[in-house]
């Protein structure tokens, strides 16, 4: 069987079994030929027909040092090995506490004092969200604290908590009314402007630092999260940071806060954790959160919430090899260079694309705008970002809108600057071949 027939054979399995996240699965597989990725090197992918492509989106956000870095594989051979798994119910395990400590150690000593490990984004939210309420539920006098306040357009998740915070209309409309109790706000304005009776049965408020991922990668105003964060101090009610997309060096810095000196009372890492290899997840707190679930065990205070691969071990080894890798190749010293090139290259983008309508950049993150020559949106059944990131892949790159009409580029950060400029024409190739058709 030749790879052609083989392929073949992968979609049509596909399409007979297969349900894909996110996805209209009417449309999957009628315009843009269905992919198999089949393996990858460094920022490429390769398809199962042998075609390479610049992995654009980091798959989905998540990978950091490229693929396949000997370090982390090595990590992780050595760590099956070994074992797989076992139960961290009960039990411990070396790896665990050693990324914990060192997860801790980022931190002024003394902040951020405890790691529960979760699998995902999802559960690391769940997990920050059941702690924050049952933190006061069982604290004398902060009983009514039940509620949480997000940001409009924000998304952290999911699972039915995590996904009752999301401020995205498209995915959470209907499912309103089913999870935890949230208010909405805009910005800082609109939050001091809720009513103190109100606040004062607010457990927690929760938001992507520094930069909205699935809202068209939109940055927050800068001082805005230190004002958040004294706010919250003032109020009595915890920060909750949702560092799924902007954690381990997206923005430029290791963690997000980091760029205005805030240290939150709950943190929530996942996606570039273990460099996207595997899953696993990190809700990060504090010792005074740790200590009001201290109790007789008659007080019933423990936090009974867990899952079967909490801790996961290959988890914990790729993500002590992935924080190696970050301090043997100076992996953040090496950023402002690439950060730089984006920027130049973006707005080289937006002058010279007759498509492109505006740029956002955060680090290593880029949203695209797109929109028709004379500045008019899009509509949204045109699909002209899903087409304009079809129309790259003859080019060699790979990325996905993040909305109907907004590109994302965020590569991951080992990616050279000849492989930036690689991908910023194929952008802008892909962008024109389609929109010239729209
Ligand atoms: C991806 C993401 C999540 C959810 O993480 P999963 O691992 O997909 O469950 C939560 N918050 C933000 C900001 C994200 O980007």
């Amino acid at each position: 069987m030749n790879a052609q027939q083989q392929t073949d054979i992968w979609i049509r399995r596909d399409l007979e079994h297969c349900w894909h996240p996110f996805t209209p699965q009417s449309l999957w597989g009628t315009e843009a030929e269905i992919l198999m990725i089949q393996s990858g090197q460094g920022v490429w992918l390769t398809d199962s027909l042998g075609r390479r492509y610049i992995d654009g989106n980091s798959s989905i956000w998540v990978n950091i040092h490229g693929h396949c870095h000997p370090r982390i594989v090595a990590a992780i051979q050595r760590q099956a090995a070994t074992i797989c798994h076992s139960s961290y119910l009960g039990f411990g395990h070396g790896l665990a506490s050693d990324l914990a400590t060192r997860l801790c150690s980022y931190f002024p000593k003394g902040t951020l004092t405890r790691v529960f490990f979760s699998d995902d984004g999802s559960t690391a939210l769940e997990s920050a969200l059941k702690m924050a309420f049952q933190s006061h539920v069982q604290t004398p006098g902060e009983e009514a604290r039940r509620h949480f306040v997000a940001f409009s357009n924000c998304y952290h998740g999911d699972t039915m908590g995590a996904a009752s915070l999301g401020g995205v209309g498209t995915f959470f409309s209907k499912f309103r009314g089913f999870g935890v109790e949230v208010t909405h706000v805009r910005n800082m304005e609109e939050l001091r402007a809720l009513p103190p009776q109100f606040l004062s049965t607010v457990a927690g408020v929760v938001i992507e630092p520094v930069i909205q991922g699935v809202n068209r990668m939109t940055p927050w105003p800068q001082g805005m999260l230190r004002e958040l964060r004294d706010f919250c101090t003032q109020q009595g009610i915890y920060l909750i940071l949702d560092e799924v997309m902007t954690g381990f060096g997206r923005t430029g810095k290791l963690f997000a806060c980091m760029h205005e000196g805030v240290i939150p009372d709950f943190l929530c890492c996942a996606k570039g954790l273990t460099s996207g290899y595997t899953p696993l997840a990190a809700c990060l707190t504090t010792e005074a959160v740790f200590n009001k679930f201290i109790g007789r065990y008659s007080e019933n205070k423990s936090f009974y919430y867990g899952h079967s691969f909490t801790a996961h071990p290959i988890g914990c080894a790729a993500a002590m090899a992935s924080l190696d890798v970050f301090e043997e190749e100076r992996v953040l010293e090496k950023l402002p260079p690439k950060m730089q090139l984006i920027g130049e290259l973006a707005a080289a983008l937006k002058r010279d694309n007759p498509y492109v309508s505006a740029v956002r950049q955060c680090g290593m993150i880029l949203g695209i705008d797109i929109a028709h020559t004379d500045g008019s949106p899009y509509a949204q059944d045109e699909r002209a970002g899903e087409k304009a990131c079809v129309a790259m892949r003859p080019y060699g790159l790979l990325t996905r809108p993040c909305t109907h009409d907004t590109i994302v580029f965020m590569p991951p950060l080992c990616i050279s600057e000849s492989e930036i400029r690689h991908a910023f024409r194929a952008m802008d190739g892909g962008i024109c071949d389609a929109l010239s058709q729209l």
